[in-house]
């Protein structure tokens, strides 16, 4: 199973929690992250993560693009509604790829909790 990981900085936080919580089942499966994100899940969760550019810098983009040949699975984007990105064009990208080639993205915890659990009940 290959699980793409992003957060914006308002979700990091809720991120690293549900990587943590988790981690049983993350540590069986193929990461990527954003850079800033995979660096906090490699510090503070254990997990082995390929961490791609930053989000600002072209990570989403990265993770777009392998997606659209089918080198992701599901994705987990904690995107913050109350603050505005400076790559809002590059996240509207990824959400659109993942609904083009109907990989499923979780974009709050509640979603991603609901993934992450069914996930690894199939595992
Ligand atoms: P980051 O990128 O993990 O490098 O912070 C996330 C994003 O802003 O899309």
């Amino acid at each position: 199973m290959k699980i793409a990981l992003i957060a914006h900085d308002g979700k990091k936080n809720e991120m690293v929690a549900l990587a943590a919580e988790f981690s049983p089942f993350l540590q069986r499966c193929q990461l990527m992250a954003t850079g800033t994100t995979g660096g906090r899940l490699q510090r503070e969760c254990g997990l082995r993560v390929e961490c791609l550019l930053s989000g600002p810098h072209g990570g989403d983009l990265q993770i777009g693009a392998r997606l659209a040949v089918g080198e992701v699975d599901a994705v987990v984007f904690l995107r913050d509604p109350m603050t505005p990105q400076p790559h809002e064009p590059d996240i509207n990208a990824l959400v659109r790829a993942c609904d083009v080639h109907n990989i499923p993205c979780a974009t709050n915890r509640a979603g991603a909790y609901l993934l992450l659990r069914q996930l690894s009940l199939a595992a």
